[in-house]
């Protein structure tokens, strides 16, 4: 096993199988004196093995030093706090990490480790906290050892110098429109200016975060809701932006939030309801045994879960275009009644009128004649054609910058995730899947995946003054 020449179990142990060899040589060539004849082919073979044996060592002993990686490696840009990962590997182990600051004629010690052991890879955070580096160039050296007997037994080592950038300084955020109106409920649109280049920015509304979206003209836009569980008290929006180097600024987000009443509704949930249900309802929550409960289970827990799935999908990068889809007005569905609308208050009584719930509907329900076609509110790209729970049948839009439409109790889809779609584009039927009494249309707009009024989005002059105008700006 030649390979194990290269490892070492204890440090300063000289390679076993090199000296072996070395002596059994010594032994030949003296019993080589005595018996030539015969003796001369033994020499030679075990020569020709003491040299294969010999190339084995230099062909497979470890000649170089670990490979070493830094992240984040953005353009070199660092911040003081900011936490910086060494990813450090070698086939024999590595020994040693060390980093060390140089600026100047000045050199300082920022990280040191041996390790106890000799592992494949290593990973290693430290941070330039302890520095003072002025603001600036400088250069980090990094200096990574393997547990090779290379060298002497000091091992390979690989030195990187690497020029980088302290950067201490926060971006600025300059936004260039007016204080948007947002109705509770509603949406609204600013378009602001980053001064350097930045990992994250948008705006942060309590826990939730809307991205700001990078334009062709430098700036960004960002679309964000005032979600309607919010009072205008508690609406208080923060902008941030987070640069390469890990340098964050945040600051309150100058808008005028209004308060828009909403209706209530009492909503029947009698026998024969729950009971035109009950397969559905029983798939839904198939923990629980009475239709009832399965109703109550699905109105609550399911729909939290499904509420968590659309923020979920929302966030993924891959479901949101950077740039608006569409163009003109969004429309609805055509020749229908409006049976529910986004926002109103339901309470939930059962047959005998005892209040079993309450939620908030989230959409505007549209009836048709029943499996009536439904069109694509506006141009843009299919991010979801699938059940989930509630809404049955469901199928999402994205429209770019984080708005979305959505369409739920469906019978048919007419289109599959990924597919372009114009507006007014046929997309799929209407139905009673998920928790739909009659058949109709759930008509949903969610900016960040959270529901927001449709009403605004199907109102063509709304969209001018609150959206598409404020987006024309010159600076
Ligand atoms: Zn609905």
């Amino acid at each position: 096993m030649p390979l194990q020449l290269l490892k070492r179990p204890y440090r300063g142990f000289a390679p076993v199988k090199e000296s072996a060899l070395f002596n059994r040589r010594q032994s030949i060539y003296r019993s080589s004196s005595r018996r030539s004849s015969s003796g001369l082919s033994v020499v030679a073979m075990l020569l020709i093995l003491a040299l294969a044996g010999a190339g084995a060592y230099f062909l497979l002993r470890d000649m170089s030093g670990p490979a070493v990686s830094l992240s984040p490696s953005g353009a070199g840009r660092v911040g003081l706090a900011q936490p910086l990962t060494l990813d450090v590997s070698d086939k024999s182990g590595v020994q040693s990490v060390e980093v060390t600051v140089k600026r100047g004629e000045k050199s300082m010690t920022v990280f040191q480790q041996t390790f106890p052991t000799l592992e494949k890879s290593q990973k290693v955070t430290f941070n330039l906290k302890d520095t003072r580096l002025p603001e600036g160039a400088f250069e980090l050296e990094v200096r990574a050892v393997d547990g090779s007997y290379a060298g002497f037994g000091r091992g390979n080592a690989t030195t990187l110098n690497m020029p980088m950038v302290l950067d201490s300084q926060p971006p600025r955020i300059a936004v260039k429109t007016g204080p948007p109106a947002l109705y509770r409920g509603g949406s609204g649109l600013i378009v602001y200016t980053v001064s350097e280049d930045v990992e994250k920015t948008g705006v942060r509304v309590g826990k939730l975060f809307f991205p700001g979206y990078k334009q062709d003209n430098g700036s960004y836009v960002c679309l964000f809701p005032f979600p309607i569980s919010m009072s205008t008290g508690d609406f208080l929006p923060d902008i941030m932006a987070r640069d390469m180097a890990g340098n964050e600024t945040s600051s309150r987000l100058l808008v005028r939030a209004l308060n828009r009443n909403y209706r209530a509704d009492t909503l029947n949930i009698p026998d024969s309801f729950l009971n035109f249900k009950a397969g559905e309802l029983a798939q839904l929550c198939p923990e629980e045994s009475t239709p009832l409960a399965q109703y109550l289970c699905s109105n609550n827990k399911v729909r939290m879960g499904n509420d968590e799935k659309l923020l979920e999908v929302a966030a993924d990068p891959a479901n949101n275009s950077p740039k608006f889809l569409w163009s003109g007005r969004f429309q609805r569905l055509p020749r229908s009644a409006v049976k529910a609308n986004f926002g109103d208050f339901r309470t939930y009584v059962d047959g005998d009128r005892q209040k079993i719930d309450e939620q908030t509907h989230m959409g505007l329900d549209l009836a048709s004649v029943a499996h009536a076609e439904v069109p694509a509110a506006q141009a843009g790209r299919v991010i979801w054609v699938d059940y989930l729970g509630i809404h049955g049948h469901m199928i999402l839009i994205d429209h770019g910058l984080g708005l979305m439409t959505q369409y739920s109790h469906l019978s048919e889809y007419g289109v599959q995730v990924g597919e372009t779609v114009k507006a007014g584009q046929i997309i799929g039927r209407t139905g009673t899947s998920g928790l739909a009494g009659g058949d109709h249309l759930h008509f949903g707009v969610l900016v960040g995946g959270v529901p927001v009024q449709p009403l605004e989005w199907l109102d063509a002059t709304w969209v001018k003054n609150n959206i598409t105008s404020r987006m024309n700006i010159s600076f």
